[in-house]
């Protein structure tokens, strides 16, 4: 049955304004809040984490319509450990996964900011995500510690003094369901109307409208990108690695660049997020699983996990299905990061999914802080030695399951 959300448990904007909240928590009142800027003039201050790496495009997008010139929007940069030291002591507020954790010395750097001070910092609570998989998957959530995140991580610079009032800093953490477009501009108006005053709901629906176009044009971009690579590897017979992990693996700081260190040694990488999902490549992939009964669709995942209630979760499993049947994916390496309890369940089927097919499969767990750089390296060689040995026949053998004309190499 679909999980419901009451817009009315989320009434109350889950995060004061500076100057009130501070007034609870602090024994001196901090500043007022300094009078509204024009909206050309804000600065506003994003954390990279977490869906912001599969996200950005429509936060883009509906700034820049509310009137937030693009130029304006700040990114935090990418976790490091020194960004930690910096920023994130003494803001620990629960242990968690590291991810998570991160996100700490994300909103200090970008609070300690002197030049280019931004005026808010926004950190949207998403509950739901936007998926290809559509109405193929149970629902699209995120992680339970994602969508909680910005609260949790909030409260560290809460503890003593109000950080947010003290840097003149609005806090803003809308609960947002960017899978559900309709109920997303009341959620979004209700997060920005006391930061934006003079914002509508009308203002904020054409807003969101313009946040999905913008999401919707780099995703078809990346996609056609994803396709153009593996035609270019199925013309040539040579062979490329597939990345299953979560969106924010591809930061440096979460995911190490294990995958660069693989693309240094010449194998093109595709993640699974941006595979390409046209029809004639589907169908070519899929119809044997669907005349077999076995899914309904090619986009159909209840055949490995009838579970599919997390977004990114559904998107590894399809991944690990579409490495499967694709002949030129001859490796699969699986991301994931220390303490995910998401992952957990996922890491059997998804290496069997893989390794049924002959497809080479590697996995890099329990990724923290620190970079295991001599491991690393070890594991980057011995999967380019088996990729230099053993791919022309991992091809051979999954191009030998499918023997009709693929797509790849003849248009239609
Ligand atoms: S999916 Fe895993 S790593 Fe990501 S936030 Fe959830 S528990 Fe943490």
């Amino acid at each position: 049955m679909p999980t419901r959300t009451l817009l009315n448990w989320f009434e109350t904007p889950p995060s004061s304004p500076p100057a009130s909240s501070s007034t609870a928590l602090t024994e001196k009142p901090a500043p007022a809040a300094a009078a509204p800027k024009d909206r050309g003039l804000l600065r506003v201050g994003i954390p990279r984490v977490l869906n912001m790496w599969s996200t950005h495009q429509f936060w883009i997008g509906f700034l820049s319509a509310l009137g937030i010139d693009p130029r304006r929007i700040e990114f935090s940069s990418d976790t490091s450990e020194e960004q930690g030291r910096s920023h994130a002591m003494g803001r620990g507020t629960v242990d968690c996964c590291y991810p998570v954790k991160c996100m700490s010395g994300h909103y200090g750097e970008l609070l300690a900011r002197s030049k280019r001070k931004i005026d808010i910092l926004f950190v949207p609570m998403i509950y739901t995500l936007p998926s290809f998989l559509g109405t193929h998957v149970t629902a699209s959530l995120s992680c339970p510690r994602v969508m909680a995140g910005p609260e949790n991580i909030k409260a560290g610079f809460l503890k003593e003094r109000d950080a947010f009032a003290e840097a003149g800093v609005r806090y803003v953490a809308p609960f947002v369901s960017l899978a559900d477009p309709p109920v997303l501009p009341k959620q979004l108006h209700a997060g920005f109307k006391d930061a934006m005053p003079g914002l509508t709901l009308e203002e904020t629906r054409r807003a969101v409208d313009a946040g999905f176009r913008a999401l919707e044009a780099w995703d078809r971009r990346l996609r056609a990108r994803s396709r153009e690579l593996l035609e270019q590897c199925a013309r040539a017979q040579r062979p490329c690695i597939l990345v299953l992990a979560r969106p924010y693996h591809m930061d440096p700081g979460i995911g190490h660049e294990i995958e660069t260190d693989l693309q240094a040694r010449g194998y093109p990488v595709l993640w699974a997020q941006h595979l390409p999902t046209d029809d004639d490549l589907l169908h070519w992939m899929f119809d044997a699983d669907i005349a077999a009964g076995h899914i309904r669709s090619p986009l159909d995942i209840h055949d490995v996990w009838p579970s599919s209630y997390s977004a990114n979760t559904n998107e590894i499993l399809w991944g690990a299905k579409f490495a499967a049947r694709m002949p030129w994916i001859a490796c699969v390496v699986r991301l994931a990061s220390y303490e995910c309890g998401m992952d957990q369940p996922t890491y059997s089927p998804v290496q069997a999914i893989v390794e049924r097919s002959g497809t080479l499969f590697f996995s890099f767990q329990d990724l923290d802080a620190t970079k295991p750089a001599g491991s690393v390296k070890i594991r980057v060689e011995t999967i380019a030695h088996y990729l230099g040995t053993r791919a022309p026949d991992i091809i051979a053998k999954k191009l030998a399951v499918n023997p009709s004309a693929c797509p790849l190499i003849e248009p239609p």
